[in-house]
């Protein structure tokens, strides 16, 4: 092993293969709920280095774990615990290489954190229209890796839908460059979905071509109190007909999530939730001017409260007061992890679904955990909810883990079954799903995921045990 770490070192700089030290940054992930031992960290600076290091540890039999921002939520970007797996990041690949304002396109190294590459199109007067809370972590590499959602997928689509074209290494060490910037291009299969979304167990993806849009003409935000989750979808189908392409986001939030926030961030005033059990979050991005989007909101929100769908609202009167509002909803998983450990669900069912699901389901678990807390939030409008579960008042945290953890996740996901949803929306299958997929995968789809895996990576260098076990 120390030729391979000799070898890597001449590939990319002694200063960029780290194995000695503190490496715990590479190797806990950002929930810390593992803990690996890398036998390395490599941070190769272009994506030559990364093809020579991939090569480098093919050879060597050894594995290869990539790794962006480390903000993943499966844990799949972080090392095993033997010792014997190079972290690959990109951090060092992180700059712009284009910008084609005509063609509405950004080309950026994986390594780019998404908050730099907003900001480059931004400079050119033009939109990147992924977001997330972990924008000012998390790389472009990560989130196509995962394939990210975030809270304007309503309207632009997920990361896959954001994307042109990639760049990647393979599992052979050879490089696939594929970042023509088409829109158009019907040759053969299409390799770029395949990588995207495979959470670095068939490529690296060392660089990719985004897609731009104008910039909207105002952006306004209200927040809407609404008295159940039925309302919450009729109001969510209401700003579909009114408010058409401009509706960019629609965000639900249970009133305990709300109050949790309330709880641990005093600085941040929370409104409407202690007199209603949701709140909702609606963003409308409007292309002509801000006059023009305040009063369709306004007539969003007078048919909403007359048709008593909404019982109380405010819309932010600027800029600053949207961001407070987001603010809010953004910090919803911070106030939970402050709360004390809880169990985590990323679940997607139809829109239409959604209020017998938490019914029925909140029903399910209340009567399995008397007392048991739901923080139940997310982005209604692509029917993807954080349908998490957090100990009763005063309960142990990591003892009702340990008794319910298993229990709960069966419900949920039983529940998510019936309802012909899906166990993962957005955060990907990683080390933490892979044991449960079998069970809410179909077999056919299983053995064509292992068909691919086994054509495009047979001796199983990329982070192998993530998403399907061969
Ligand atoms: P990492 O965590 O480093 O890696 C994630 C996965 O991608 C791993 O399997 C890794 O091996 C693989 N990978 C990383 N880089 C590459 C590459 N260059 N090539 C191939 N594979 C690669 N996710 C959402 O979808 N929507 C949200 O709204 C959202 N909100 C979040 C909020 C917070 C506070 C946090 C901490 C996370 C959130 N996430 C969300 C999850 C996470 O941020 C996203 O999954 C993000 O896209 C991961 O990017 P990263 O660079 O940190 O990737
Ligand atoms: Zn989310």
């Amino acid at each position: 092993m120390t030729a391979l770490i000799e070898q890597l070192k001449e590939t990319c700089g002694a200063p960029n293969v780290l194995h000695e030290g503190d490496l715990t940054a590479w190797e806990q992930d950002w929930r810390k709920r593992v803990r690996g031992k890398a036998l390395a960290v490599v941070r190769p600076g272009s994506t030559r280095e990364v093809a020579a290091v991939v090569r480098a540890c093919a050879k060597a039999g050894t594995s290869i774990v990539p790794q962006g921002g480390n903000t993943g939520l499966v844990g799949g970007s972080t090392p095993d615990e033997a010792g014997r797996q190079v972290v690959l990041s990109l951090s060092r690949m992180n700059r712009v290489r284009s910008i084609d304002a005509a063609n509405l396109t950004l080309t950026v190294e994986a390594g780019c954190v998404l908050q730099a590459c907003q900001q480059a199109a931004e400079q050119a007067g033009l939109l990147l229209p992924l977001s997330l809370a972990a924008e000012g972590s998390c790389t472009i590499g990560g989130n196509l890796g995962t394939n990210a959602g975030g809270t304007q997928v309503l309207r632009y689509g997920n990361a896959r839908e954001l994307c042109l074209g990639l760049e990647v290494v393979t599992a052979q060490g050879e490089v696939w460059d594929g970042l023509s910037g088409l829109r158009k291009d019907n040759t053969g299969y299409d390799l770029r979905d395949l990588f995207i979304g495979s959470e670095g167990t068939l490529g690296i993806i060392t660089a990719a071509t985004m897609k731009l849009y104008p910039m909207p003409a105002s952006s306004l935000t209200a927040w809407a109190a609404v008295p159940s989750m039925e309302e919450a979808v009729n109001l969510l189908g209401m700003a579909h007909r009114l408010l058409g392409p401009s509706l960019t986001g629609f965000e639900v939030m249970n009133s305990f999530s709300l109050a949790l926030v309330a709880k641990h961030f005093r600085q941040l005033r929370v409104p409407l939730y202690e007199a209603s059990p949701w709140c909702v979050l609606i963003e409308n991005a409007d292309s002509e001017s801000e006059l023009h989007a305040r009063t369709q909101f306004e007539r969003l929100l007078e048919t909403a409260m007359e048709d008593g769908v909404v019982t109380d609202a405010v819309v932010a009167g600027n800029i600053a007061q949207a961001r407070q509002l987001w603010h809010i909803r953004e910090a919803i998983p911070l106030a939970q992890a402050e709360e004390g450990l809880n169990i985590k669900h990323d679940i997607s069912v139809a829109v239409s679904k959604i209020p017998a699901y938490c019914a029925e389901t909140d029903a399910l678990l209340a009567r399995e955990i008397p007392g048991v807390r739901m923080v139940n939030f997310g982005h209604l409008g692509d029917g993807n909810l954080h349908y998490n579960v957090q100990a009763p008042e005063g309960g142990d945290p990591a003892g009702f883990l340990r008794d319910h953890e298993d229990r709960v996740n069966a419900i949920v996901y039983d529940q998510v079954k019936v309802y012909g949803g899906s166990i993962s929306a957005e955060h990907g299958i990683g080390e933490f799903k892979v044991d449960l997929l079998p069970a809410y995968k179909s077999p056919v789809a299983l053995g064509l995921m292992r068909a691919v895996k086994k054509a495009l990576d047979p001796k199983n260098v990329l982070n192998p045990g993530r998403v399907v076990r061969l």
